[in-house]
């Protein structure tokens, strides 16, 4: 995690103060090293503070609390994260209307019990647009849009809570768009429009990355959408639902799973989300087989091409029935 760490901080800082202080006028370079940063961005969300928000970055808690941090660095807020992400999305993992992950803007459908619209049956062919937005739209407003909801359904009941996290918006999101915004344009010769576009660049990329790893593990054909029952009860036992509604892949990558910050192996990461990532290759043949004795679903998606197909397979479902 220490290595990780270091090389996913040092990805993200060092291709942005080259552009601040290179004076390089070559635009392919400059996009180059705005990719970087971007990679960087990625990795930070997936590999350190995706595990200290979920409390597995270290035992020690103040560790946590400190890597926990590394969201603002990337512009987005711990708070909002930890209720989106901890609270509805690992605890609701896939149940209409409690999953955010799920509940898509109207052009997306992610989930076969959501209302299907005429435009949905493209939607394999767009939703790659949106999700490269998906890193853009956390910086610039999905933490404004999610505060205010979740403050009117009591999420945040803390006052100072609100008003701290509401702070941290303004000076973490204003810092991002000084160090990668105004601090290029101030230092270097390149137009400010080029600068923007490298900037828009770096988010398509992050976006685009990030939305694919979290989606193929739950927006799948073999993963399931269960519905609660009269009195809004799962039937299922907890760990079953995890089992029923996520998916692992690129099983045989160690690159892919030391790069997406274990997020390869979402059934272990579902199943014990406060162990820290490194340790899910361990953990995975004891799942599988456990699920095996047990007659329950183990989904290996396999590859990371292959996974995506099916993913792209599965948007094109949601989209046609
Ligand atoms: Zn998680």
């Amino acid at each position: 995690m220490v290595v990780k760490s270091t090389i996913m901080l040092l990805l993200y800082y060092v291709p942005i103060c080259l552009v601040i202080f290179g004076s390089f006028s070559s635009v392919p370079l400059l996009f180059f090293l705005y990719l970087l940063s971007g990679l960087g961005m990625a990795g930070i969300g997936m590999g350190i503070m995706h595990d200290a928000i979920h409390e597995s970055y270290s035992s020690n808690k103040w560790i946590n609390k400190l890597m926990a941090q590394s969201i603002h660095l990337i512009g987005s807020n711990r708070e909002m994260w930890r209720i989106q992400h901890n609270v509805l999305h690992h605890s609701f993992t896939n149940i209409q209307e409690h999953d955010e992950d799920i509940n898509a803007p109207g052009v997306l459908r992610f989930s076969p019990h959501s209302e299907r619209k005429k435009i949905h049956k493209y939607q394999h062919l767009y939703a790659w647009f949106f999700y490269s937005l998906m890193s853009l739209n956390w910086v610039l407003s999905k933490d404004f849009v999610n505060f205010f909801r979740y403050k009117k359904k009591g999420l945040i009941p803390n006052k100072k809570v609100r008003i701290t996290t509401f702070l941290s918006f303004i000076l973490w999101k204003t810092l991002f768009f000084v160090l990668f915004l105004i601090l290029p344009i101030w230092f270097t010769s390149y137009p400010v429009y080029m600068i923007v576009l490298a900037l828009l660049f770096m988010q398509f990329v992050t976006g685009l990355i990030t939305a694919i790893v979290f989606q193929m593990a739950h927006v799948m054909e073999n993963a399931a959408y269960p519905l609660p029952n009269t009195s809004g009860e799962i039937e299922n036992d907890w760990l079953v639902h995890q089992l029923q509604t996520t998916c692992n892949f690129s099983g045989k990558n160690n690159f892919a799973f030391w790069a997406l910050g274990g997020l390869t192996n979402q059934i272990e990461h579902h199943l014990f989300p406060n162990i820290s990532h490194v340790h899910y290759k361990n953990i995975a043949p004891i799942v599988e087989q456990t699920a095996k004795e047990f007659n329950l679903p183990y989904n290996n998606n396999g590859s990371f091409g292959s996974a995506l197909y099916q993913h792209f397979r599965m948007l094109k479902l949601l989209g046609v029935k």
